[in-house]
């Protein structure tokens, strides 16, 4: 496998005033052409740091691409610090050296003497040509055994060079080989329990391999597939695929774009079942994830967001005594809630969430964190009968702050109702 290494410089970039997009296109570049990227550098503009950057890159590289630093001004010293580590000297490239001259003549102006540099390249190096700026690219070969090459750092122009001149060449030293990857994603569990239930699909050796991250309380298992030939990795990426299922079940909602809502959204779509909301310390997250997709006028008529006791009682019916007895964070109360939004909305489904999202209001028996998250549905038997309702209750504990507990109870609300809408018993 081709194993490239990437080198971004610049001192926007190290002080953080810039964000290096560049390596991660770059990287997905060459991941697609079944290239492995070994690593990601990033130094200021200075020509030992370059230097020392380029030679370390190249001892666990095949081909290094470097990004930044060959401007015309005294701190673009990317062009020096190459033809230092090939021990070599600038010299004029007569032809780029004309062609700039001709891009100030077509301007009316005279090229300023500080862009002669711009025409320097090391001696034995030839140019990638730039048909949007002044700043050629370089391009040398690295001890007879490493492919270097330079490209601006302004990302319109390192993209249009890279993609002409630099990645067909690299995706014939790939010779074929491909890198295909999915993602599959669930909710409801932590990342270690996921782990635990992948096994050895986590082998650090196997290939393809398995591995999670989490973003959002959303444990995404990424499968990457690297094999010499595209067909061959995409036959083991789907039989990796469908061992992770089967390791997961149904706590895989979607794969790769796909996001919580709109699969829920499907779902009722296809059973042509509506649902409705009764939020407390969600405060109308849930309907809003329920309308964010498009279309959703189709299963979502109406919510409520009952945020204090009163309304709770004036708008949904929630016995007052009820409510003083067992508190508004209770599970009798997520399940009046939810009941009685159901009647009102005529809803196939209703949702009600009532928790304590903090930083205050948290006791001893119920802290910050507390959740109580209701599901109504027809009773066995009555599919239209509205004022009959069974429901599903659960607490939950959600850890992090107020942001966080609200998405999470959002998220988990949702994942109830996707359970239920494959008739298959939530595993929380
Ligand atoms: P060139 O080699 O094209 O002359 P340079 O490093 O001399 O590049 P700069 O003026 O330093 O040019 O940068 C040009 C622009 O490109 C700046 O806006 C800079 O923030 C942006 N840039 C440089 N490197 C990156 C990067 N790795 N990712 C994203 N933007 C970058
Ligand atoms: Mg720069």
């Amino acid at each position: 496998m081709l194993r490239v290494a990437i080198l971004s410089v610049g001192d926007e970039l190290v002080t953080g005033q810039t964000v290096d997009t560049n390596s991660a296109w770059l990287s997905q570049q060459l991941s697609a052409i079944g290239a492995a990227v070994v690593s990601h550098a990033t130094v200021g503009d200075d020509q030992a740091m370059i230097e020392s950057a380029i030679r370390r890159s190249a001892e666990d590289a095949d081909a290094i691409v470097i990004s930044g630093g060959i401007g015309p001004t005294e701190d673009d010293l990317t062009r020096q610090a190459v033809a230092a580590v090939l021990g070599t000297e600038l010299e004029l490239n007569e032809g780029w050296l004309a062609k700039l001259k001709e891009f100030w003549a077509r301007r009316g102006a005279v090229m300023p003497e500080m862009n002669r540099i711009q025409a320097m390249i090391p001696r034995g190096a030839t140019i990638i040509e730039n048909t949007a700026g002044t700043a050629a690219g370089v391009r040398a070969t690295l001890a007879g055994r490493v492919d270097l090459f330079s490209t601006p750092g302004v990302p319109k122009e390192m993209k249009v060079m890279f993609q002409r001149d630099v990645l067909p060449h690299l995706a014939a030293r790939s010779a074929g080989a491909a890198l295909v990857v999915r993602n599959l994603h669930t909710f409801g569990m932590g990342e270690s329990a996921v782990a635990e239930r992948l096994g050895t699909l986590m082998d650090r050796k196997r290939n393809p391999t398995v591995g999670t991250t989490v973003s959002g309380g959303i444990v995404s298992v990424r499968v990457y597939s690297k094999f010499e030939s595209r067909s061959r990795a995409l036959d083991e990426l789907a039989a990796t695929e469908s061992l992770v299922r089967g390791a997961l079940g149904n706590l895989v909602f979607g794969a790769d774009d796909d996001v919580l809502q709109a699969v829920v959204a499907k779902l009722l779509a296809e059973r042509k079942a509506s649902v409705t909301t009764a939020e407390s310390c969600t405060g109308g997250l849930v309907s809003k994830m329920l309308t964010d997709v498009p279309g959703s006028s189709a299963y979502f008529k109406q919510g409520w967001v009952v945020y204090a006791n009163q309304a709770k009682y004036e708008r949904l019916g929630v016995n007052l005594e009820m409510l003083n007895v067992y508190g508004a964070v209770s599970e009798p109360v997520a399940t009046a809630m939810a009941r009685n939004a159901r009647r009102l909305a005529k809803a196939d489904f209703s949702l009600a969430v009532s928790g304590i999202a903090g930083p205050d209001g948290g006791s001893a028996t119920k802290p910050v964190g507390t959740v109580c998250i209701a599901l109504a549905k027809a009773a066995a038997g009555a599919p239209r009968r509205f004022d009959d309702s069974e429901v599903l209750v659960r607490t939950f504990n959600f850890p992090g702050d107020r942001e966080m507990i609200r998405d999470r109870s959002a998220k988990m609300a949702l994942t109830l109702l996707r359970y239920e809408l494959l008739g298959e018993r939530a595993p929380f």
